[in-house]
């Protein structure tokens, strides 16, 4: 079993839009009070107060306030657990021999949200077939309509509401059967037409080359083309026709071999491509591609390589991308994909960032810093180092939570949050 999360943007009614800043506001004093009472008893009493110390002291509060009262019980605990993850951060740095900030107190509006430990206390998810879609209900809120979909269908486990640029989002963890197994290795990957696809990570530069027997049948389609051609020629020239010239039982026999071959190659090349994705993304947790199609866009003129060949590689190029994102996404993995008209990874240098304009024809990359490999490696390289900065220096498994809360048609959040995960397991 693993753990994924599913982010739903929150489309509340005006009253529900009340009820979801009043719980909002009330997490919010608690975070601050259970601060408070952690200063306080260090202070006077030199103790330090643990998760189970401030939920017994949870009891008490609720007892006095019918605000407290009026929340459900396990999401304030929930808030209590965020405000110890936060000690516990602080004081694993102070060991560390770092100086961190002191867990803040928080005005309302660097308040982010507040979250739930168990599905169908305090909420209950309600969605459509696939996971798609349909309605939250939240305790004191209602059910409120929400939109966004699994990847993979799942139990719901954990929820945390955030309030974020004015919009609501639930981030949803499901505990879920993997339909494929990522790997851990973090990397760039430079598609080409030469070397299908060049690999660059913390291990090394690994090329794929296109399987040799693609090759003979690519050889097997030039040669049956031309033959065709020929015989073509021949019979305009005999005919006096261009368009609409007798085909002769030889040519549509021709004709029949090479539709043949060509349907060879793309089975040949749908297979090899199949296996090379499964195998990347089963060792692989992280993979920075180009966008080709854009990149198709901005490669104008050049004669490198044109012509049938280049065509049916080309095709590869974005099958290959295809299948990486979705096996990616099944092996709860990242295959993302830069703007190469930003980033121009044929174009910078991948230790010095400095920026050259290189035509098709030239594959080696040659720097005035002293890098000198080949084109496509250093593309590789320069989409590992984007690759890297994008997840920041985190775990993968993290960073893949934190780019799954990017929905579509919405800008992608953040990278840091305020609100740490709840980790799965912590109840006590
Ligand atoms: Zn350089």
């Amino acid at each position: 079993m693993v753990q994924r999360k599913v982010t739903y943007r929150l489309y509340p009614t005006p009253r529900q839009i009340e009820a979801l800043e009043r719980l909002r506001w009330v997490h919010c004093l608690l975070w601050n009070t259970a601060l408070d009472e952690r200063r306080r008893a260090w202070a006077y009493q030199q103790k330090s107060l643990s998760f189970s110390d401030q939920c017994k002291a949870l009891t008490g509060w609720r007892s006095r306030s019918p605000l407290l009262r009026s929340v459900n019980a396990q999401s304030e605990q929930v808030t209590l657990k965020r405000l110890d993850l936060a000690f516990q951060h602080f004081f694993r740095r102070v060991k560390r021999g770092e100086t961190p900030g002191y867990p803040r107190f928080k005005p309302l509006h660097r308040f982010k949200g507040w979250g739930y430990s168990k599905h169908g206390d305090g909420w209950k998810l309600l969605s459509g077939p696939g996971m798609k879609h349909g309605k939250l209900r939240l305790s004191g809120v209602g059910e409120v309509r929400i939109r966004g979909k699994a990847r993979t269908v799942g139990t719901p486990k954990t929820c945390e509401i955030l309030h974020r640029c004015g919009k609501w989002y639930a981030s949803v963890t499901v505990e879920c059967e993997p339909e494929r197994q990522g790997g851990e290795r973090i990397g760039g990957l430079d598609w080409g037409v030469e070397t299908l696809a060049t690999i660059a990570s913390a291990e090394g530069v690994e090329r794929i080359e296109n399987p040799r027997h693609l090759q003979r049948s690519l050889e097997r389609i030039g040669a049956l083309q031309k033959r065709i051609s020929r015989k073509e020629e021949a019979a305009k020239q005999a005919s006096g026709k261009k368009k609409g010239f007798p085909v002769s039982k030889r040519l549509r026999k021709e004709y029949a071999l090479l539709a043949g071959v060509h349907e060879k190659v793309a089975n040949q090349r749908r297979d090899f491509l199949h296996k090379t994705s499964a195998r990347l993304i089963a060792t692989f947790a992280v993979l920075g591609l180009e966008a080709l199609n854009i990149r198709r866009m901005t490669a104008k003129g050049g004669t490198y390589k044109r012509g049938l060949n280049r065509s049916i590689l080309d095709a590869a190029g974005s099958m290959l991308h295809q299948m990486l994102r979705y096996k990616a996404e099944e092996a709860g993995a990242l295959a993302i994909e830069a703007d190469p008209r930003q980033l121009k990874p044929s174009q910078r240098c991948h230790r010095c960032g400095r920026q050259e304009k290189k035509p098709l024809s030239q594959r080696w990359h040659d720097c005035p810093c002293g890098v000198s490999c080949s084109r496509d490696e250093n593309a590789a390289r320069v989409l590992m180092g984007w690759v890297m900065e994008r997840i920041g220096g985190r775990e993968p498994a993290e960073a893949w939570r934190e780019v799954d809360l990017s929905l579509p048609g919405e800008p992608a959040l953040p990278w840091k949050r305020e609100t740490p995960a709840i980790p799965l397991g912590w109840r006590e």
